[in-house]
């Protein structure tokens, strides 16, 4: 999608600090971390949010949660606990529609989330 920030990321159109790329998923740090882990893992492929995802075939929804099993692995905090965030829609405070996690780690997380 030309109009899309994420997409542009994929395309290194946009500069983003990119920390694992698989065949079809691009992980990088948050602009805005609220966590000392606070990554951004999404399709290369463009969809709009979990629901597209979900929909997607050939596995793109599993390729992305191995991503950020692998942030976290990476990050070294698969051990203490991390958080997988899809926020999906506007009223769940999805501001960027091209589908993303965030995984968020290395502090305590409480719950429930705001
Ligand atoms: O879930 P939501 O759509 O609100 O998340 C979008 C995220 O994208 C925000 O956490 C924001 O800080 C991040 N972002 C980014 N790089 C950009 C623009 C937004 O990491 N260039």
């Amino acid at each position: 999608m030309t109009d899309c920030l994420f997409c542009k990321i994929v395309a290194r159109e946009i500069p983003a600090d990119i920390i694992l790329e698989t065949e079809r998923a691009l992980a990088f740090r948050d602009i805005n971390p609220q966590a000392p882990t606070h990554v951004l893992v999404v399709p290369k492929s463009h969809h709009k949010n979990a629901a597209a995802l979900a929909q997607a075939d050939d596995g793109l929804a599993d390729d992305v949660l191995k991503a950020c099993h692998d942030v976290a692995l990476q990050e070294g905090v698969s051990d203490s606990g991390y958080r997988v965030v899809f926020n999906t829609g506007l009223g769940a405070g999805q501001t960027v529609f091209h589908v993303h996690a965030h995984v968020l780690g290395g502090r305590s997380l409480t719950w429930p989330p705001g």
